[in-house]
């Protein structure tokens, strides 16, 4: 079994549509970034590179490269599952926290598990998506960033 850690924070913007786990959470806000910024999917990309000793996904998706700016952190996801898949490690479980003052994420907490557990080839029961919120310290209890921690076991898939 290979144990994977992630983390990232991006800052609230005005505007465009708000995504979490590959879901639109939110309309008027976004997360800023050279993806969509979905601050989780990044997150939970980072754990499984990570899990598998892989370079994390600034080395995988440079900011630098404009054929991928506004790319979906979706398609992301996917690539990080088929390098799981191609090491042949399948998920064994997801823990991840989002940290932000709004929205609720136990609203949108089922749609999340499908939406990360389709893309890692695995199944809702295996994904777990807390939400917390800062008590308004901060820049995220301010609501002007959103961070999220996740940490993946991964077990050999044969
Ligand atoms: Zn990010």
């Amino acid at each position: 079994m290979k144990i994977g850690f992630g983390y990232d924070i991006h800052r609230v913007a005005e505007g465009g549509a708000m995504f979490l786990g590959g879901v639109e959470v939110f309309r008027g806000k976004r997360l800023e970034g050279h993806s969509d910024g979905d601050v989780l999917l990044h997150a939970v990309i980072d754990a499984v590179l990570g899990a598998l000793s892989m370079d994390d996904i600034g080395v995988l998706f440079p900011d630098t490269d404009q054929s991928i700016k506004g790319i979906s952190s979706m398609v992301m996801l996917e690539k990080a599952a088929s390098i799981m898949r191609k090491e042949k490690y399948a998920l064994g479980n997801l823990d991840c926290v989002v940290v932000a003052e709004r929205p609720k994420i136990s609203v949108f907490r089922e749609q999340i598990k499908n939406s990360i557990a389709s893309a890692l080839f695995s199944e809702p029961d295996k994904v777990s998506v807390k939400g917390k919120t800062k008590e308004g310290i901060s820049e995220v209890g301010k609501h002007l960033a959103v961070e999220a921690y996740a940490s993946v076991a991964l077990v050999r898939d044969m």
